[in-house]
């Protein structure tokens, strides 16, 4: 596989995938541009070497049309800002031939968001999944993903895949792309190797005791990971919202809490998993309670298995915390993905604040410790501990199939 450090890109045009995907305010104003810094070492490195830069990236979900509101435009100047030198822009990503035939070594050209046409993510848009017409128009829809690549491809002599959080797609730009450049002029970015390589650390030479936090809303839409964990930790705090389903499936009284009513049965079996897997599975045993989803709701400290009718578990209370904190601070290796409650109010953000700090402690005393997923990500710089954890990583989902073991289609392309 082709190593960005070793390819001299003198001369060379370079189209590259990053994650633009930043967030913007009502007035088109970047209000977090972590990811366009994460780019920029990938970028640098093309610049400086005497490459031009055809950039490309997708913003929000278009759904194939165009849309002002995700035109990546918007976001022109703060590239230039962060690279100090002037982008050009392509208002069309299938029409930039002119713009990429011209450009000289040292520069930069901005595609406009790849999103804007459906052949990108390749998937028949406003037709029913199930309706008679769909395995047809999917297929149309794969020759013509593989001809839009093809367009993209043409810009460049060489691709560079830097977009961690869509590695877990196939679509044009992060994957089919990759089959119209040779072996030796394709690779990851600098970000793409490094949280490559984070995921790595956590699956292979796992340091012990390893302690896995997964918190947020649901089980259902983590069961994957929990599962895969199961077979790797040594202690599973599973938290957040889902603490309530579980209480549920054991015979809790959870009043108004959020809960899987569905998943009850899937929570026991986890429950009965980790016994047969000598697992220590943490589930908060009391919760701070609000008499409604608001930051401003009358809060009582309870029993996660007893909360009264018309509230709802909303945070980790006291109890719960030290006993996170136990399997965290003697752990060498910790992940977590998902908050412990609903941090973005302050009033019941303390759960996620004191993992947070329980994490930065085991990582000063040598811990290995991988943070990610949007929500982890914004508790760790909302409490500014960022810098005191190992590695926060830029994928949400593409993090979680990577700890699932599974092939990331963005990497596997150019591998
Ligand atoms: P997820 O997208 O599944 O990782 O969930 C993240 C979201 O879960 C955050 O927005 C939290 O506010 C929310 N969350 C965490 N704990 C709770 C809870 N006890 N009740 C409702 N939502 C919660």
């Amino acid at each position: 596989m082709t190593m960005i450090k070793d390819y001299n890109f003198a001369g060379k045009k370079a189209i590259v995938r990053v994650d633009f995907n930043v967030p913007l305010d009502e007035n088109g104003n970047i209000t977090d541009d972590t990811r366009i810094r994460g780019a920029l070492p990938t970028l640098r490195k093309i610049l400086e070497d005497g490459g031009s830069l055809i950039l490309m990236s997708h913003m929000g979900k278009p759904k194939g049309k165009f849309n002002e509101n995700l035109s990546l435009s918007q976001i022109k100047d703060a590239v230039a800002k962060a690279l100090g030198r002037d982008v050009k822009f392509a208002p069309d990503c299938m029409k930039a031939q002119e713009a990429a035939r011209d450009l000289k070594p040292g520069e930069v050209l901005l595609l406009e968001n790849l999103r804007f046409y459906p052949e990108e993510e390749g998937k028949p848009i406003g037709i029913d999944k199930n309706s008679q017409g769909y395995a047809d128009a999917a297929k149309e829809m794969k020759d013509r993903q593989k001809e839009f690549a093809k367009v993209l491809a043409s810009y460049a002599d060489v691709y560079v895949n830097d977009a961690f959080g869509t590695a877990h797609r196939k679509h044009g730009s992060t994957a089919v792309i990759a089959d119209y450049f040779d072996n030796q002029d394709k690779m990851l970015g600098f970000l793409m190797e490094k949280e490559v390589k984070a995921v790595d650390n956590i699956l292979k030479d796992i340091k012990r005791p390893f302690t896995a936090i997964m918190g947020g809303s649901k089980v259902s839409t983590k069961i994957g990971i929990i599962e895969n964990l199961m077979e790797k930790v040594d202690n599973l705090i599973l938290c957040g919202g889902m603490t309530y389903t579980f209480a549920k499936a054991r015979g809790g009284k959870i009043g108004n809490s959020i809960c899987e009513d569905d998943k009850l049965d899937l929570a026991l079996e986890i429950m009965q998993k980790a016994k047969e897997k000598g697992v220590n599975l943490v589930l908060g045993t009391d919760c701070v309670a609000g008499d409604s989803f608001s930051n401003d709701a009358k809060t009582q400290a309870c029993s996660a298995m007893e909360i009264p009718e018309g509230w709802m578990g909303l945070d980790a209370g006291p109890d719960s915390v030290a006993q996170f904190r136990d399997v965290i601070l003697p752990a060498k290796t910790i992940l977590w993905n998902g908050p412990a409650g609903v941090f973005e109010f302050e009033n019941f953000a303390t759960g996620s604040k004191a993992i947070a700090e329980a994490i930065a402690e085991a990582t000063a005393n040598g811990a290995f410790s991988l943070v990610g997923g949007g929500d982890s990500v914004a508790c760790v710089n909302k409490f500014g501990l960022a810098d005191s954890v190992s590695y926060v990583s830029t994928g949400g989902g593409a993090l979680l199939e990577a700890i699932e073991g599974k092939t990331l289609p963005g990497v596997a392309a150019v591998e």
